[in-house]
């Protein structure tokens, strides 16, 4: 039976409607039953490891507190024995409001769930509410709202608006916020020169590849940060250096 990643794919319904979610097109109202999750349950409990983990995926998975909780007491009763560990993909914005963020900080007592906030940064504005509003500030807020002991990642697009600004972004984000990790994706269809070049960077990086590294490790040692972050600071690194020295 293998060590698995379960993900639970709660809800299709968001409270943003960020321009390039893969969800957003034509997208069908979808929430999972109480029904569906012990099915759910069912099979996992058959097919996964002790110790596997649960990802809680969205949509917007806070916007049903209840399903949450009706999982965490399946994780933490029913199939205790299993040792499930626990994160949700959410865009955070929920937690701004009081009583769900006590809702939160009370349900961790019972079981961590780590958060995986996505944010972009302030340069990009696709992150929009249903009016089309940029929500940067508000999920600057949510970060600035955690509590020290809230351990969570950011997950980061990386597009056309902020690959100029994504070190100054991480570095920023890594200084002012308590974030364990950052995970980058790519949006390739809009910086496919970047992808382009990543083997060509990594190959003309290598001699500088240690001194950036220690530089980085120097500045944030005490931070966890992943090697995806890293590959990116030294391709940007090298993209500026080939800019300046052509
Ligand atoms: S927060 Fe996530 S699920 Fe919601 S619209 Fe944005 S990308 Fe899509």
């Amino acid at each position: 039976m293998e060590n698995t990643t379960n993900v639970i794919y709660i809800t299709s319904n968001c409270n943003l409607a960020c321009e390039y979610c893969y969800e957003e097109q034509n997208r069908p109202s979808k929430t999972m039953t109480y029904d569906d999750i012990d099915r759910y349950f069912e099979y996992i409990n058959e097919h996964s490891a002790p110790h596997s983990h649960i990802v809680l995926f969205g949509g917007e998975p806070l916007l049903y507190p209840n399903l949450i909780e009706y999982i965490v007491n399946k994780v933490n009763n029913e199939y205790a024995y299993k040792q499930y560990s626990m994160s949700m993909n959410t865009n955070g914005l929920r937690l701004l409001e009081d009583e769900i963020y006590e809702w939160y900080k009370q349900l961790i007592k019972d079981k961590y769930i780590h958060l995986n906030i996505s944010y972009d940064g302030p340069h990009s504005h696709r992150r929009i509410d249903k009016r089309g509003n940029c929500v940067n500030t508000y999920i600057e807020n949510v970060l600035n709202k955690l509590d020290n002991d809230i351990k969570y990642s950011i997950s980061y697009t990386l597009n056309k608006d902020n690959y100029c600004y994504c070190i100054e972004d991480i570095i920023e984000l890594l200084e002012y916020h308590y974030i364990e990790k950052i995970t980058i994706s790519v949006m390739y269809k809009e910086i496919d020169k970047m992808a382009e070049n990543y083997n060509i960077a990594l190959q003309h990086l290598k001699p500088y590849f240690n001194e950036i590294l220690k530089d980085i490790i120097s500045q944030y040692v005490h931070l966890h940060v992943n090697c995806v972050n890293i590959v990116y600071l030294i391709i940007r690194t090298y993209m500026e250096y080939h800019h300046h020295n052509p």
